[in-house]
């Protein structure tokens, strides 16, 4: 199949500043952004709305085979939809946080949501962002980029983006919520957050979304400009 563009991913902890350059980076080459993160919380809150604690994996199998998570463009923002219905803004509580990282240990769950990123992104021209995304929906992705930052500015960006979507938390219980989601997805046994091989790290800790986004570009625009120059000796060989 011919690709529709380069397959980039980008993983790391919470609070990294994954999501927000995701999205400029796919706005700006013109691509899809696939929050991976979005799919594992919208099982937690398919789960949490039936009553479900997140320990028992074939309970959580079943549900996400009986469920329909999609991505639509409405209202001039992206929009995250279980079952038709927009959940946006319902999966980013600190409740649906804290169980979206029970239910991302099920290896059922994530199977079948890999299963899944892997059809959205397999044509190409898409960013995505999370925890495996280079090491397992798309190991052999054109680049990868793992997005870090000092625990305690990435529990304070967590903070604040929370305080601004109006929902009152201790900044203490908030850097300790993500420590222990962190600690829990680099430790689980199925896909732990680890940093692939061949991955461009970026410390984002004293550094503006803006002066990462220009890294990111640079980086991609030298891979480009590198695979062109070698498809054109290929050719003249
Ligand atoms: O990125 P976000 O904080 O929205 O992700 C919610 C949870 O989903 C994470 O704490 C992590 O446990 C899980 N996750 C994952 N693999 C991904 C993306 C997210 O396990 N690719």
């Amino acid at each position: 199949m011919d690709k529709k563009g380069l397959i980039v991913t980008i993983d790391g902890p919470s609070g990294a500043g994954k999501s927000t350059l995701c999205r400029k980076l796919a706005e700006l080459l013109g691509y899809v952004a696939l929050d991976t993160g979005a799919m594992y919380r919208a099982v937690a809150l398919a789960a949490a709305r039936r009553g479900f604690d997140g320990e028992d994996c074939s309970v959580l199998e079943k549900l996400c085979a009986a469920i329909q998570i999609d991505f639509s463009r409405g209202e001039g923002k992206e929009q995250v939809l279980l079952d038709g219905e927009d959940v946006s803004e319902a999966i980013r509580t600190p409740e649906i946080s804290l169980l979206s990282s029970r239910v991302s240990r099920c290896r059922g769950v994530r199977r079948a949501l890999v299963r899944r990123q892997q059809e959205i992104g397999a044509a190409g021209g898409v960013v995505l962002e999370g925890r495996d995304t280079g090491t397992m929906v798309f190991p052999d992705a054109d680049i990868k980029f793992f997005l870090d930052a000092g625990a305690v500015e990435r529990g304070m960006r967590r903070y604040r983006e929370l305080k601004g979507k109006g929902i009152e938390v201790d900044p203490q219980q908030t850097i300790a919520d993500m420590e222990s989601r962190d600690r829990a997805d680099q430790e689980r046994e199925d896909s732990p957050l680890t940093v692939a091989a061949d991955a461009v790290v970026i410390d984002s800790t004293a550094l503006s979304i803006e002066e990462v986004l220009g890294r990111m570009l640079e980086i991609i625009r030298r891979h480009s400009a590198f695979v062109s120059t070698c498809e054109k000796s290929l050719w003249k060989d």
